[in-house]
């Protein structure tokens, strides 16, 4: 985030975070010597509380954070269809108000999110230690010591994703794909020009990718099954080769 904002200031340009999978991280700023939470380093951030997420409503909800009076005004209007106040419209809004249910529930559960974010931490811990043995085909998440992660989601990375996938799946082990498509290949963005090859890393990275179970619920028994079934399937797959080798 250092070096985007040194970029952005050169430049003039404007750094909004997506703190959406973020709830509760840390950055520590080596030019400012602090660590930063995710949400408070650009001009504004946005947060999601989708149920899934670290901090989940049970509907949609989301947040945006800002140290901008101006900016929290405009955003204030534009989620109340625009309004400054009832019916007097200044600019033109939608709505994208929270309700008060979802707002009740999130209040809730916010008290719980430091503890959630620490189960998180364990067990992404938990995992790495589990399928350390595997690195020679699996590539884990790596939390770097200017970053204090609260997964949201834990990602390993795989040159036989889909066989792998499949496997998991015939073990009732639920996965995802987090995403699939990066974001200049999407459709939306084509009017902006990109092609292929223009992003290799991320071109290179997302049919890698592999979402297994993450959550502070999920216990250690279970996370032993994940591993055990991505082991399996490394086990299969070296005796196949074998067998193919004819040794
Ligand atoms: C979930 C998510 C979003 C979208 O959040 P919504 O609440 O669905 O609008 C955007 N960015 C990231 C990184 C997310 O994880």
């Amino acid at each position: 985030m250092d070096a985007i904002l040194d970029i952005a200031e050169e430049y003039n340009l404007i750094v909004v975070e997506d703190a959406c999978q973020a709830h509760g991280a840390k950055y520590f700023s080596a030019k400012d010597k602090t660590w930063k939470k995710a949400g408070s380093v650009g001009v504004a951030a946005a947060f999601s509380f989708y149920p899934g997420k670290n901090l989940g409503a049970c509907g949609e909800a989301g947040a945006v954070t800002t140290n901008s009076e101006q900016i929290a005004r405009h955003i204030k209007m534009i989620r109340d269809h625009g309004q400054a106040k009832k019916y007097y419209h200044d600019v033109e809004g939608y709505n994208g108000r929270l309700d008060a249910l979802q707002a009740g529930l999130l209040q809730v559960k916010l008290k719980h999110l430091a503890q959630w974010n620490e189960q998180r931490r364990a067990r992404a811990a938990f995992y790495g230690q589990l399928l350390a043995p595997l690195s020679e085909s699996v590539i884990l998440p790596v939390e770097p010591s200017w970053s204090h992660g609260v997964y949201h989601l834990y990602v390993i990375r795989t040159s036989d994703r889909e066989e792998r996938q499949a496997h998991l799946s015939s073990r009732s082990i639920g996965t995802a794909i987090h995403y699939p498509i990066p974001l200049h290949l999407q459709k939306a963005y084509r009017g902006l020009g990109y092609r292929a090859g223009d992003f290799p890393v991320a071109e290179s990275v997302a049919p890698q990718i592999l979402s297994v179970p993450m959550y502070a619920q999920l216990q250690l028994e279970q996370q032993e099954s994940v591993a055990k079934a991505i082991g399996d399937f490394v086990a299969s797959r070296h005796s196949a080769f074998v067998m193919s080798a004819g040794i």
